[in-house]
């Protein structure tokens, strides 16, 4: 009697043991961190101010992307964000759509179908190309009316940002805000609103347009995420999310290498964050990447813990090299070595079982 128990506990112990190892094969979640302009130069930068340590050297998968558009060696916002989003090379300027203007669905359209919770958490206007090019298609990304009415046509649980002017203040006359309620939203207009919600469907619009730079907008990014995960984790089927560091771009487009350094360590604050809650849940694929390299910056001396360096810039604009890929969680693996930009969409789809 002994020595069978004894016998079926190590049985049960042994395909415990079998079934954990393979259970961190899928995850549950995922969260897709995009960095504007977020080359190895600016992650770089952040990392030497802050004494030789990033938050994102905990992933332990690392990539290269290659970062091209349909119709030009370097890409912009929207066609590198419509290129992760939606799994396609399109034009410069084009959100959501192939270069002959067919409608791409997107990986956050995708798992909304499916009954997953999915989210958008930005430092910018949610209308910007990055967000944009999850939730909207539009032909051109400077029609951001018509990119805050595609949120709309979306069921989208959770979006959180500045562009409240975009919602409200309309040509068409319409009050997308009002739209929202009537579609079961709550809308916050503050980041104290914002934390006390914890379930539900959420509109965050912070800011009338832009939030403002670091440091004046504070923990917004760091908060509006964890805040959204929150809500989105109550869902037992998973959750999809993208964050974005928006103006980390902003900042290298001025040549301005200490504000590049002040928004790297506000996303990689918010990567730390997101990798702790990743690590405790052991469910959920972190991917960080960027659209594109911003101002061709070149690391040319500096100090370890000092915000000085000794810094040129090869242009006021975006640039066409490869831009790192981090992932963390179960999955992890598959982003290694030289990718395409358009393979998150595929590869994300394979690991949640997607039919
Ligand atoms: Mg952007
Ligand atoms: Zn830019």
């Amino acid at each position: 009697m002994k020595k069978s128990f004894y016998f079926s506990a190590v049985i049960a112990a042994f395909f415990f043991i079998i079934s954990s190892a393979f259970a961190q094969e899928n995850p549950k979640n995922v969260i897709i961190m995009i960095g504007d302009g977020m080359g190895l130069p600016q992650l770089y930068t952040g990392m030497v101010a802050n004494n030789n340590y990033l938050a994102l050297e905990r992933c332990t998968y690392v990539g290269f992307s290659k970062t091209y558009s349909a119709n030009h060696f370097t890409t912009d916002s929207s066609a590198g964000g419509t290129a992760i989003a939606c799994g396609i090379k399109t034009k410069n300027g084009m959100i959501g759509m192939s270069p002959d203007s067919i409608k791409a669905e997107s990986i956050l359209e995708i798992l909304e179908r499916n009954q997953f919770s999915t989210g958008i958490v930005v430092a910018c206007d949610v209308t910007h190309a990055t967000p944009a090019s999850f939730i909207a298609h539009q032909i051109n990304r400077n029609m951001t009316e018509e990119i805050a009415a595609d949120y709309l046509k979306t069921d989208i649980d959770v979006f959180i940002g500045g562009g409240r002017i975009c919602f409200e203040k309309r040509k068409d006359g319409r009050n997308l805000l009002k739209e929202l309620k009537n579609k079961n939203y709550q809308i916050a207009y503050t980041l104290d609103e914002v934390k006390k919600i914890k379930s539900g469907k959420l509109a965050g619009l912070l800011y009338d347009q832009h939030p403002p730079l670091m440091p004046e907008r504070g923990n917004m990014l760091a908060d509006a995420t964890m805040a959204a995960i929150n809500i989105l984790d109550n869902n037992p089927k998973g959750f999809f999310l993208m964050v974005e560091g928006s103006q980390i771009d902003w900042a290298a487009h001025a040549n301005n290498t200490e504000q590049v350094i002040k928004e790297m360590l506000d996303f990689d604050q918010t990567i730390d964050h997101v990798l702790d809650y990743a690590q405790k849940e052991g469910n959920t694929l972190v991917i960080i990447t960027a659209d594109h390299e911003t101002g061709g910056m070149a690391l040319l001396d500096g100090e370890f813990g000092s915000d000085s360096l000794k810094v040129e810039f090869g242009t006021t604009n975006h640039t066409g090299v490869p831009v790192p890929v981090f992932a963390f969680g179960p999955g992890a693996e598959y982003f290694t070595g030289f990718m395409e930009n358009t393979i998150f969409k595929s590869k994300i789809e394979k690991l949640l079982n997607l039919p």
